[in-house]
């Protein structure tokens, strides 16, 4: 290694000008607009019904009918009264579509069975009943050994939402008797007003905005007031309406319904989402999931489907809140359900459905409405003879350019409409023309900048050692381009601790340089040339550096690190080379070197619970904004690795990574045996995954609502245009809608979603999402057609947003509120007539509650000083990105018993519900949320099974810091190993595997997630959460 001592060239790079540099103005409305082009009033898109020969788009599905004299020959198949769909090119026929490139495919397989939207609806409403107030002591559905026997019932105080400090064993398990009987058919039980002793702590409707954080509840009775339900508490009762739909929904329930007069309220009769995922499961699993109806309401994402793109985008890339707008915002405010969607522009589509098809216009580049620039898409309508199109996001008429012109056929759709991505699927991508580059030129490939804190203690536990052994192989795993043979990546090399070391590794070199910047107040980059190499090109120059790195260091005392100028200098080596890339930064300690955006330890968790709590999770500000703003500028993102052993500050260092794209991966206490694969897997994963980089993305929506807010991984200087660094595979930009006008029935709720950004090997793309929803002046279809995991999604993305601003307890006040009002809504204006001590659910939303009441009990939201600063922000920060999937199993994770298990059954077993009480002493069962995976053993399991899993005779043999399964010869292990790995394959992260012995000390990291139960540091359990909610339903309605 030969040292060039400590550089002091001035720094290569210059200022470049903002992100703003696209010609086009990508978004921007051009200066003129054909609006009203023709002296008539524009044709709305959609008007007639289906069947009567009119240009296109009369079909309520948005999408245009097939061609009778299809190239496929296949006939025209109708739905009912519904949209036609479309025809299904033969297999075997010449359907290869001369598509720009072909990619694999086409998409169309065969033609599945479209389930009419009503279908999915039958089951429309299932009710329940809190009744039988004053009739008795509540019976705790918590304690797990409660018997038949009522026991008089003393009501913890301020049982449900308030956060009572709370230890585990400081609440007598609650009681309850003399309930009446669950019972189906019509409601019952109704009788009077309850007695209930609740505070009356907020008369008629609360102030309410339409949705959002805007207005603090103020101390409205619910979190913070002891004892609400003073010493007695309603009984339960099932009824329903609609009892087959209710009976459906809980297993046993129906038992119960029928059989005699229960003495203690079920905890199976409440609303189970094991069932709801089962039953979806069950009835839409394994099916062909085509997309070519508007507004309808896709499967569970628990569910396992395939999807067809037959005109809107496929719910892997976008899923909403409800798949049916409120006509006006008077509707929408009334019900002040969310209206949302969640984009995951680059999810991973799985092998057995097409990838994305990428179309090239040549230099005229993609063709854009003149004037709300909307793409082409399956939305647009011919007219003229094919001379002209109507965008139907902004009404306006635009000529088709000649060389795009094609002849319409006698239904009005143009003859080449499935030969065309654009006009036919609901997602696609285009070549972009120069015009959307940076400065008119084509950008270079991507970089990747390894950055690894070479300070003492990274050192001292191996984890040098650990990185640099594992990218001699994993740069062979750079991600390429579809049929490319290598990676166009390049990479590069820093070290750091107080000072930077940069490494010149260029391919003619016999052995690497080292270049020293120790001035990290003005930080540049000392190396143009060799800093960034393409790694096959130089792969002996690099194992050999990656060889010495930990030699190099091994006697090191410096315990001090930088933080800002490592980030500085990574996007000053992106700048000086004219690309985007990623830099991976593997740090461990609070930054605390003199230098710009050192920090101090501001933990203070005597903030918890008060109005200040908010300084908690705010970042600082000063070097680390600006830096943010340059990353996104240069489309630098940051991964950040970080293995603290203390606070380490984790809003602030988390701050840019999720401002740009980046993922934040924490280790605490890092142990190379103990966490070292863990750390690798995840480390693989993302170095590995599919990612666009200088990232702007633009949602545009048709007449009469807009995108408002935002939130993901991503940056917003203006209120349209968001720009992400870089985008992969697993992030997700939730997007909420606001009504400026009133929406159309008939027309619906247009989304396209465009993302322009550079590929892995540098090319610059256009990837668009079309997605068309219904429009209802009925609030009883926006309830229909809701998702609750979607809604969960938005709810948590936003109250986590909110603590930024607003105390803790205000935001659980109103996501309560909410709550209470969405359910009331749906009481006042949709359901049947029943009595008021009925709590009725939508069926789409039975089971929010439960999630809902999770949500309140994670480490952001819960206000407990016992939890670390850290991991509370850390908690925020990756759920701040993520997409449905893993905010559903986050908030209700799967609970496995494994003691039961068939071995011979390929299946994972069916999972239970979240609380205590589905547990036995003589069990094993497997708990995955997605972060973690927990192992719980018994304290009575039976010793076979541990000798066949653990291959240790007894439970006491084990060590606890097992993290993975030796590999045994037997039925059991082998097919635990493989539920374990079918599980983790579906997770974005690497999850840790923690064994939980029963009663011993980690339990309680497990019983945190048993999201049913009494929360450990606070939060109410389900039933009483839903009781608590039922109580506010029923002062909003009187
Ligand atoms: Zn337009």
């Amino acid at each position: 290694m030969s040292q060039q001592g400590y550089v002091a060239t001035p720094p290569y790079s210059q200022a470049q000008p903002g992100i703003g540099g696209y010609p086009t103005g990508f978004g921007a409305s051009p200066p003129q607009a054909h609006y009203g082009h023709y002296g008539a009033p524009p044709q709305p898109y959609t008007a007639q019904a289906a069947g009567v020969l009119k240009p296109a788009a009369s079909s309520p599905s948005g999408m245009p009918p097939p061609p009778v004299s299809s190239q496929y020959g296949s006939p025209i198949q109708q739905n009912g009264a519904h949209s036609q769909k479309f025809p299904p090119p033969a297999v075997s026929a010449p359907a290869m579509p001369p598509y720009g490139q072909p990619l694999q495919r086409p998409a169309y397989q065969s033609m599945a069975q479209a389930t009419p939207p009503t279908q999915q609806m039958t089951n429309q409403m299932s009710a329940m009943s809190i009744g039988g107030y004053g009739q008795g002591p509540l019976q705790s559905p918590q304690s797990p050994t409660s018997s038949a026997a009522p026991q008089p019932y003393q009501m913890p105080s301020a049982p449900a939402m308030g956060h009572p400090p709370m230890s585990p064993t400081g609440h007598q398990p609650p009681s309850m008797s003399a309930c009446p009987p669950m019972t189906a058919g019509p409601p019952m039980g109704a009788t009077g007003a309850p007695p209930m002793g609740m505070p009356n702590s907020q008369p008629g409707l609360p102030p309410m905005g339409g949705g959002g954080f805007q207005q603090p509840g103020g101390p409205q009775g619910f979190p913070q007031q002891p004892g609400p339900y003073g010493g007695q508490m309603p009984g339960s009762q099932m009824a329903g309406p609609q009892a087959g739909a209710f009976a459906g929904g809980f297993p046993g329930g129906a038992a119960h319904m029928a059989g005699p007069p229960q003495k203690k309220l079920d905890p199976d009769s409440i609303p189970s989402t094991t069932q709801v995922i089962e039953d979806d499961q069950a009835k839409r699993g394994g099916q062909l999931y085509t997309t070519n109806l508007r507004g309808q309401v896709p499967p569970l994402v628990t569910t396992s489907f395939t999807v067809q793109d037959q005109g809107n985008a496929s719910p892997r890339f976008m899923r909403c809140t409800t798949y049916s707008f409120p006509c006006s915002s008077d509707l929408a405010k009334q019900c002040q359900v969310p209206l949302a969607t969640i984009i995951k522009p680059f999810a991973t589509v799985p092998k057995n459905e097409t990838p994305l098809y990428v179309v090239n216009h040549g230099e005229a580049g993609p063709i854009r409405c003149n004037r709300c620039k909307a793409y082409m898409c399956p939305f647009m309508l011919f007219i003229d003879g094919g001379r002209r199109y109507q965008c139907s996001f902004c009404n306006c008429v635009n000529e088709v350019p000649v060389q795009y012109f094609q002849h319409l056929d006698h239904m009005g759709r143009r003859v080449d409409l499935y030969e065309r991505p654009e006009l036919s699927l609901g997602s696609y991508e285009f070549t972009a023309t120069l015009d959307y580059c940076k400065n008119n030129k084509p950008p270079n490939p991507p970089a990747y900048i390894f950055m690894i804190d070479v300070s003492y203690n990274n050192i001292k536990s191996g984890l040098v050692k650990l990185i640099c052994e594992e990218l001699k192989t994993l740069l062979d795993r750079l991600p390429k381009e579809e049929g490319a043979e290598s990676s166009s990546i390049k990479v590069g090399f820093v070290t750091y601790n107080k000072i930077l070391h940069f490494y010149n590794v260029k391919s003619a070199l016999a052995q690497p340089q080292m270049m020293v910047v120790s001035d990290v107040a003005e930080m540049f980059v000392p190396l143009l040339d060799g800093f960034l190499v393409n790694f096959q090109e130089s792969r002996a120059v690099i194992n050999n550096l990656l060889d010495q790195i930990p030699d190099m260091f091994a006697d090191t005392n410096e315990s001090e690190t930088v933080f800002a100028p490592v980030i500085q200098a990574g996007v000053e080596a992106l700048k000086a080379a004219e690309c985007s890339g990623k830099l991976f930064i593997f740090h461990s300690s609070l930054p605390t070197a003199e230098a710009p955006g050192k920090l101090k330890n501001r933990d203070d968790r005597k903030l918890v619970n008060t109005e200040k709590e908010k300084i908690l999770f705010q970042p600082q500000r000063g070097v680390y904004e600006q830096l943010t703003k340059d990353c996104v500028a240069q489309g630098c993102c940051v991964d950040l690795f970080v293995f603290p052993n203390q606070y380490v500050d984790m809003a602030t260092m988390g701050d840019i990574p999720t401002h740009t794209g980046g993922s934040v991966y924490k280790y605490s206490n890092f142990q190379v045996q103990i966490d070292g694969e863990h750390f690798l897997t995840d480390l693989r994963r993302d170095v590995e995954k599919s990612i666009g980089f200088d990232a702007i993305m633009r949602v545009r929506t048709s007449t009469g609502f807009r995108a408002t807010d935002f939130f993901g991984a991503i940056y917003m200087n203006n209120t349209t245009d968001v720009e992400m660094a870089a985008v992969d595979c697993d992030k997700a930009v939730t997007v909420e809608f606001k009504h400026d006008d009133a929406l159309n029935e008939e027309a619906g709720a247009l989304i396209q979603c465009a993302l322009l950004y550079t590929s892995i090997s540098g090319q610059r793309r256009l990837r668009v999402h079309n997605l068309s929803l219904n429009c209802s002046s009925q609030l009883s279809e926006l309830y229909k057609s809701c998702e609750t995991d979607a809604l969960i999604n938005f709810f948590a993305k936003s109250a986590y947003h909110a603590i930024l601003n607003q105390p803790v307890k205000t935001v659980r006040e109103i996501l309560v509120k909410q709550t209470a009002h969405m359910l009331a809504c749906y009481r006042k204006h949709c359901a049947s007539p029943s009595a008021a001590s009925q709590l009725i659910l939508p069926d789409a939303m039975k089971v929010f509650p439960v999630y809902m009441n999770s949500l309140m009990k994670t480490p952001v939201l819960v206000g407990s000083a016992e939890l670390s600063t850290d991991e509370r922000n850390f908690h925020r920060l990756s759920v701040m990105s993520t997409g449905v999937e893993e905010s559903q199993i986050l908030l209700y994770p799967r609970l496995i018993p494994l003691h039961s298990m068939d071995v011979v059954n390929e299946a994972v077993p069916a999972a239970v519900r979240c609380s205590e009480e589905r547990l036995s002493e003589t069990g094993v069962f497997l708990l995955d949320n997605g972060q973690n995976l927990f192992l719980w053993l018994g304290q009575a399991c039976p010793p076979d099974l541990i000798q066949s899993l653990f291959n240790v005779p007894s439970l006491a043999h084990l060590s606890p810091d097992m993290t993975s399964l030796p590999e045994l010869d037997n039925a059991q292990s082998k097919k635990l190993r493989s539920i374990i790995c079918a599980i983790s394959q579906q997770r974005p992260h690497s999850m840790k595997m923690v064994i939980v012995k029963q009663k011993d000390k980690p339990e309680m990291l497990f019983r945190q997630h048993l999201v049913e139960d009494k929360g450990l540091h606070g939060g109410a359990s389900y039933i009483d959460f839903l009781c608590y909610v039922h109580r506010e339903i029923r002062q909003l309605l009187t």
